[in-house]
């Protein structure tokens, strides 16, 4: 019997996208959301003060995209937890696809990076996901648990800190989500890990194509927690319809 509530939460990741312009009319559409679902943006680095200005006091919280797994000195181009938690950042993604894929991310620095977000009261959104090849080789459970061992080694008070995302890296940016069902198995497989963890009640967000017309349907199933949304985030219409799905 589980006695708590995992609130729907919709994160919005703008990827290197927006200019201060567009990014001024998308937060004003979403300035005044009052929804029921727990709403945030992780915006470009440049743009943190905006996103902040413009949403203080509002029901939107935002965050970054990536940040560093180092407190500080010489590493250029890098950007601290601190200096997110400065701008009043709630959240961070780490280990997104892209950088894992683009960048060289190994699980060990995900874990890192997991671990500095914390330790500067950051939520990291923890993401993970199989590539095509690996799930028609039979390798999603394998490689989801490979992902997540050293992020659950961080043990149960950091985990209780932590958001996780399953974005499977052939829905993203692809148009083409999984289904609620293929959705919900590695849901579910996660929640296990989660829960021998000691940790069920860590929130697991879908990402890959989320969109109006299909978020209902995945936030149906009991182990989907809400979306991790790249492309519909920069509508802020199609992004507030998810959010009410
Ligand atoms: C993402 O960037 O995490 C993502 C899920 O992108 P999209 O919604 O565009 O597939």
């Amino acid at each position: 019997m589980t006695d708590f509530i995992r609130k729907r939460l919709v994160i919005g990741n703008w990827k290197m996208h927006g200019t201060s312009v567009q990014n001024a009319a998308l937060l004003s559409s979403l300035g005044d959301y009052a929804g029921s679902a727990e709403l945030a943006v992780c915006v470009p680095f440049p743009y943190l003060a905006q996103a902040s200005q413009s949403l203080e006091g509002s029901a939107i919280s935002w965050g970054a995209q990536d940040v560093s797994a180092h407190a500080q000195g010489a590493y250029t181009g890098e950007v601290s937890a601190a200096m997110l938690a400065d701008f009043t950042c709630r959240w961070v993604l780490v280990g997104h696809s892209e950088r894992r894929a683009y960048h060289g991310e190994t699980d060990a620095l995900v874990a890192d990076k997991t671990q500095a977000a914390i330790g500067a009261g950051l939520t990291p959104v923890v993401c993970i996901g199989e590539t095509l090849a690996e799930r028609e080789a039979g390798r999603l459970q394998e490689v989801m648990l490979r992902q997540l061992d050293q992020v659950l080694a961080l043990g149960g008070d950091a985990l209780s800190r932590i958001v996780l995302a399953y974005e499977p890296v052939w829905a993203i940016g692809t148009g083409q989500s999984a289904t609620p069902e293929l959705a919900q198995e590695a849901h579910a497989f996660i929640r296990a890990q989660l829960e021998r963890a000691g940790q069920p009640q860590v929130r697991v967000l879908y990402g890959g194509s989320v969109n109006a017309a299909n978020a209902a349907s995945l936030f149906e199933m009991p182990d989907i927690d809400g979306a991790l949304v790249g492309g519909a985030s920069l509508q802020a219409q199609e992004f507030l319809r998810i959010a009410a799905s």
